[in-house]
């Protein structure tokens, strides 16, 4: 089996096992070469095997491999490749808090020094837009051609993540539902403080954050 697809669905396993996903809900997806594996239509993320991951042709949107239908939301996941050269994973989540916390009118914000790491001082945030149809993807489209994004959150719906590796795309998933439970737990007792643009200055320069950086660029496995 595929490296990379191997990894893939470890990671969608442990996505289920940290409750970022529920049932069949959320979709993962990987680059190798000019095809993206993708995980199965309907499938929960612990029952798809290897075989039941199709493989998609980046440029045409062809199926090229595998027999089942590709996720639903393939078009969103198509595009942020096409988009974004340099990114090999893509991981759509439906978090619990995140959701509630962004369907409340809130924006997730760095209020903690790991989420100004694995997210950046802005995760931008797209307005619902019906599930699974072109304008969806569209919409993300627009929004991930930035270079810097990492991650967005899909209000009333979840998050998409992307990495220069698998794990990278997984760490950001992460980090956005644990900052998504510190920020509510933080609304119930006051007013949160969040990191000032000059403490995210000095993240930027400190010198194991940057190697954290690095790392986590480079992991593949
Ligand atoms: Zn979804």
């Amino acid at each position: 089996m595929s490296q990379v697809l191997d990894e893939l669905i470890r990671t969608a396993q442990a996505l289920v096992t940290n409750g970022l996903v529920r049932g069949a809900g959320g979709n993962v997806s990987a680059r190798e070469d000019d095809t993206m594996w993708i995980s199965p239509s309907g499938f929960s993320f612990l029952d798809a095997t290897a075989d039941d991951y199709p493989g998609v042709s980046i440029q045409s949107g062809e199926i090229v491999r595998g027999q089942r239908r590709p996720s639903s939301e393939v078009l969103m996941h198509l595009a942020v490749y096409r988009r974004r050269p340099e990114v090999t994973a893509v991981i759509h989540t439906h978090p619990p808090i995140t959701i509630a916390l962004t369907a409340a009118g809130h924006d997730l914000r760095p209020m903690y020094p790991d989420c100004y790491v694995y997210l950046g001082p802005h995760v931008p945030h797209l307005d619902y837009i019906t599930v699974t149809t072109p304008e969806l993807a569209a919409a993300v489209e627009q929004v991930v051609q930035a270079p810097g994004v990492r991650g967005i959150v899909l209000r009333n719906h979840g998050t998409l993540t992307v990495g220069a590796s698998i794990k990278e795309a997984y760490f950001r998933a992460l980090a956005m539902e644990e900052q998504a439970v510190i920020q509510h737990a933080a609304l119930q007792v006051g007013v949160p403080r969040l990191l000032t643009r000059a403490e995210c200055a000095h993240l930027d320069m400190l010198g194991s954050e940057a190697y954290r950086r690095e790392l986590l660029a480079r992991m593949k496995g």
